[in-house]
């Protein structure tokens, strides 16, 4: 049993005027994969025009299978960061292995290391010697004293800057892809001093959970959300049954707002 312990919280700065761990609930969308220059610049304009700060999208994609879409790779990160930066959003992207993580770290302004990584120390150690925000997903099958260990080997090579993020956990039960441990999102932020943010789309991989198990992480007391859209999510090619529709992003927003709002928490 993990126990409470004398702890101060760190926030974690994405750029000027922006960061993770504050009063403020942090939200962060974007399609799972950059698939073109169109999709992706749709995705970020409408992510911008609400507000958000935080655009996703993958580059390198972590696939089960060798066959499924891999990702654009390099192509993928320029165009990120194109559609990011014209619409004036952080950009948060993945590192698959050790040997890209320079590269991401020259297009990203937080660093992903996905749920199938989460032990892979080398590129935790990889990571840790720099200064970027580092987005640490939970192992599908780790313990959250295992992901606060995953998170101590990149603190301990001098990196703070590390936001959790629960991405749902596997079990016996297949009527949702994963299980979103929003009790993990409640517990970690009494005892770990990172920030914490819930990720509804893997953890649920339905769409129609996502602004129920949104609600959820933020009652729970997370920091952040991190959310797949697309615009035709049907089309998708990677994780389609678990991206919202461009149009739902209003309503995914103002229904999170709510949630902060009883709590006194402001969204952006
Ligand atoms: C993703 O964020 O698209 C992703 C692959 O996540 P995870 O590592 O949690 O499966
Ligand atoms: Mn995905």
């Amino acid at each position: 049993m993990i126990m409470a312990k004398e702890k101060t919280d760190i926030q974690v700065q994405i750029r000027e005027g922006l960061t993770i761990g504050s009063d403020e609930v942090v939200l962060i969308a974007g399609p799972c994969s950059a698939e073109s220059y169109e999709q992706a610049r749709r995705v970020a304009q409408t992510v911008a025009e609400i507000g958000i700060k935080i655009f996703r999208g993958g580059a390198f994609k972590p696939r089960t299978s060798p066959h499924a879409f891999q990702g654009l790779g390099e192509e993928g990160l320029k165009i990120l960061r194109d559609v990011a930066d014209e619409f004036g959003l952080a950009l948060v992207t993945e590192a698959l292995g050790i040997e890209q993580v320079e590269l991401v770290a020259e297009y990203a302004d937080i660093i992903q290391i996905g749920s199938r990584n989460m032990q892979h120390f080398p590129l935790l150690w990889a990571v840790g010697e720099m200064n970027k925000p580092i987005m640490l997903k939970r192992g599908f099958m780790s313990t959250v004293e295992e992901w606060l260990m995953a998170a101590e080997h990149i603190a301990n090579r001098g990196n703070e800057n590390i936001i959790l993020c629960e991405r749902g956990i596997r079990s016996f039960d297949h009527s949702t892809r994963n299980v979103f441990d929003t009790s993990a999102i409640a517990l970690l932020k009494q005892i770990s001093p990172y920030p914490v943010i819930g990720d509804p789309s893997h953890a649920t991989g339905r769409r129609d959970l996502i602004i129920p198990a949104s609600r959820a992480a933020v009652a729970a007391g997370a920091d952040g959300l991190m959310v797949e859209f697309h615009p035709k999510p049907d089309e998708a090619l990677s994780d389609g049954d678990q991206a919202l529709p461009l149009e739902m992003l209003p309503q995914w927003f103002e229904e999170v707002g709510k949630v902060a709002a009883a709590l006194g928490r402001e969204i952006s």
